[in-house]
């Protein structure tokens, strides 16, 4: 039986529980929001604050746990990550107010910076041979200078609006971040042939969702340039219409190129093109 630890209630948890659903694992909502089983895998699901997952796993009092890369490297344990899960991606920055003057990292010389990642934040000045003062606090980092605790700030930013209503400008990226599955280095052999049954699932679903399936009819003179267009997995499916002269072709596009590649296949004659999305991709 593995135990993964997955944060109780907060932006990770929702995408958490998708992805362990998505990998076919059911199990009944927490009646106390502790810690649920699932019915058909050997899993046990914990509910924490994400702050103590990585300590956790570090322990082995959990096996496996899902946190952002943010909290796992300002624990110090950034040799626990196994693989990054593509969801929850976010940046710590450096912000100073937007009347400040900066022009490059160097202006942070002896400034009061406030943040909640103390260690990061620390690892990333030294590597740039900036000495400032950190004030460690828990939240609300973004107030700190309006009112007058700091200088400048250090925080988790997604799309910078919390920075501006705050009167802040963003001008250093300090770590980028993105949400990983976590494992105890000293698994037994059950749970480790376990947590490969795991990663060997939740591979297939990130996989599935980053390609569309996509079905199409072509005039048979262009299948050629179609081909070219969608390679597929191995070689795009190619069977012939009713109509003569058409053939209807069959493959996987990923996501990124979708757009690019449907303009490209009407211009060379394609129609009722059809994308459908796909839910597991074993490679
Ligand atoms: P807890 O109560 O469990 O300690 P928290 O308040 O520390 O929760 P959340 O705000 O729920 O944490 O964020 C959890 C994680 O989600 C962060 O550590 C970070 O990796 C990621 N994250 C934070 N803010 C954003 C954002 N705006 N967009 C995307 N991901 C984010
Ligand atoms: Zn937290």
């Amino acid at each position: 039986m593995l135990r993964l630890a997955i944060q109780k209630s907060g932006r990770l948890s929702e995408d958490s529980l998708n992805l362990i659903r998505e990998c076919g694992i059911s199990f009944l909502a927490a009646s106390n929001k502790l810690k649920t089983e699932a019915t058909n895998f050997p899993l046990e699901i914990l509910y924490l604050r994400d702050d103590d997952i990585p300590g956790y796993v570090q322990d082995g009092v959990a096996d496996l746990g899902i946190v952002g890369q943010n909290v796992l490297v300002e624990a110090g344990f950034p040799a626990l990550e196994v693989e990054g899960l593509g969801f929850s991606k976010c940046r710590l920055s450096l912000a100073v107010p937007r009347a400040a003057a900066y022009d490059s990292i160097q202006d942070l010389q002896g400034v009061s910076i406030a943040t909640s990642y103390p260690q990061i934040l620390g690892d990333y000045l030294r590597e740039k041979g900036v000495q400032a003062h950190l004030h460690t606090i828990s939240g609300s980092v973004e107030i700190a200078p309006s009112i007058g605790l700091a200088e400048a700030i250090c925080d988790i930013v997604s799309s910078g609006s919390t920075l501006l209503g705050n009167g802040l400008r963003e001008v250093e990226t300090v770590f980028r971040s993105e949400a990983v599955l976590i494992a105890n280095q000293n698994l037994n052999a059950e749970k480790k042939e376990l947590l490969e049954q795991l990663q060997f699932r939740m591979q297939a679903v990130r996989r599935a969702r980053r390609n569309k399936y996509i079905l199409l009819n072509a005039p048979a003179a262009a299948l050629d340039q179609v081909k070219a267009l969608l390679p597929g997995i191995k070689s795009p499916t190619v069977t012939p219409l009713a109509e003569e002269g058409w053939v209807s072709v069959q493959s996987v596009v990923n996501e990124d190129d979708f757009w690019h590649i449907t303009s490209q296949l009407k211009a060379v004659g394609a129609e009722g093109i059809l994308v459908l999305p796909i839910e597991k991709m074993i490679s």
